[in-house]
């Protein structure tokens, strides 16, 4: 039975969205906002095998760590690559949004997003970890959905609306019509997808060596779509391939547009393919609404204005891109009642492994 006190701390319960991406974890509290905003990055001591550093820390450590430290990625093409570095991870980070509340709270009902088109197993995964990280009641919203509730798209209308999610290891992009996805695409090829044509391109146009990091300071300090007002240039340090010495190389923006060219027409691609599978009615709901980006490669300058050149759709950024799916997930657990049948199921004796 209920304590006085135990029912009183249950008017307090907390409740939490998680955005479980494949570069950033976000944790919003319902009533607070975004409490976390975390790289999802995990330094683990190779000795021990337990985690030492979580989030900024141990991203700020990739590429440099000595070798007694391991860094992870656990969350790998959105979905749960390493599954006890991951729990631990969703352990620490919800343990912090404990810390933030101003009393003790009882465990959390949580509202976590997953890639649309997940396997059982995988939600099994993303499932397990929540519980097992502290959460009483764990929920599951698809990404897509979630990135649009938070654009602010009317989803639960009959009239459609389309997101391109651009994230780190995925681009999902889907079409919505009453509360349902009509349309999906899920490709592999995304923000990292682009460090990685970067660090070829630097191999191959000037023999310089660079690991991914640099690669995706390049990709946000110069890298674009479209031809910038003003182009831009910067000195890269890294390894000459030939001599083998530290060197430095200028890179100009056209350089770095033409090094993710190729990752950019794919995603390009995928939405004009999703288009084509559009029933007419739809896509001419969306010939008004607009095509929304989210996720942080929804910041790539010039993304929006190639896009709309090449589908003859407007296309536009959402507000804040990178929190879209953690304040979407927020706001289900805000009006619960109504926006609970946007949530998926697990279906009935599904288990990991
Ligand atoms: P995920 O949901 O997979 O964790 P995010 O939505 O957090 O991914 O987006 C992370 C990706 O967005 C990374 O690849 C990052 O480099 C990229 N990104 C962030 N800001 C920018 C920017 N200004 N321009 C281009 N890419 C960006
Ligand atoms: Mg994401």
């Amino acid at each position: 039975m209920l304590s006085p006190l135990d029912y009183f701390f249950g008017l307090f319960s907390l409740d939490i969205g998680i955005d479980l991406g494949t570069a950033n974890t976000l944790v919003s509290v319902r009533g607070k906002g975004i409490v976390i905003n975390e790289p999802s990055f995990v330094a683990i001591d190779r000795k021990t095998q337990r985690p030492i550093e979580v989030g900024a820390r141990a991203k700020e450590m990739w590429n440099k760590n000595p070798k007694n430290i391991m860094i992870v990625r656990p969350i790998r093409d959105g979905v749960i690559d390493q599954f006890e570095v991951t729990e631990a991870m969703l352990h620490h980070l919800i343990g912090k949004a404990h810390e933030q509340s101003w009393v003790p709270i009882p465990r959390p009902r949580v509202v976590v997003g997953i890639p649309s088109g997940v396997t059982e197993v995988e939600k099994r995964a993303v499932y397990d970890a929540a519980v097992s990280a502290g959460a009483r009641e764990v929920h599951l919203i698809e990404e897509p959905v979630a990135a649009a509730i938070g654009a602010g798209l009317p989803v639960q209308e009959t009239r459609g609306s389309m997101v391109v999610d651009i994230g780190g290891g995925t681009t999902e992009v889907a079409v919505f019509s009453l509360g349902g996805i009509v349309i999906s695409r899920s490709i592999r090829v995304a923000g990292d997808e682009m460090d990685e044509d970067i660090v070829q391109y630097m191999r191959k146009k000037h023999n310089l060596l660079i690991g991914e990091p640099t690669a995706e300071r390049l990709k946000l300090e110069l890298g674009s779509a479209y031809p910038l007002p003003r182009e831009d240039i910067r000195p890269v340090k890294g390894i000459h391939l030939v001599t083998g010495l530290p060197t430095v190389v200028e890179v100009s923006s056209i350089e770095i547009r033409d090094a993710i060219s190729g990752s950019v027409g794919i995603i390009v691609d995928t939405v004009k393919d999703a288009l084509d599978d559009t029933p007419p009615e739809l896509v001419g709901d969306l010939m008004e609404s607009g095509i929304c980006l989210a996720g942080g490669g929804g910041l790539l300058r010039g993304l929006a204005e190639r896009m709309q050149e090449e589908v003859n759709i407007r296309c536009w950024v959402a507000d804040d891109p990178l929190t879209c799916v953690a304040r979407g997930a927020g706001r289900i657990l805000e009006d619960y009642t109504n926006l609970r049948r946007l949530l998926v199921g697990l279906e009935r004796g599904s288990t990991r492994h």
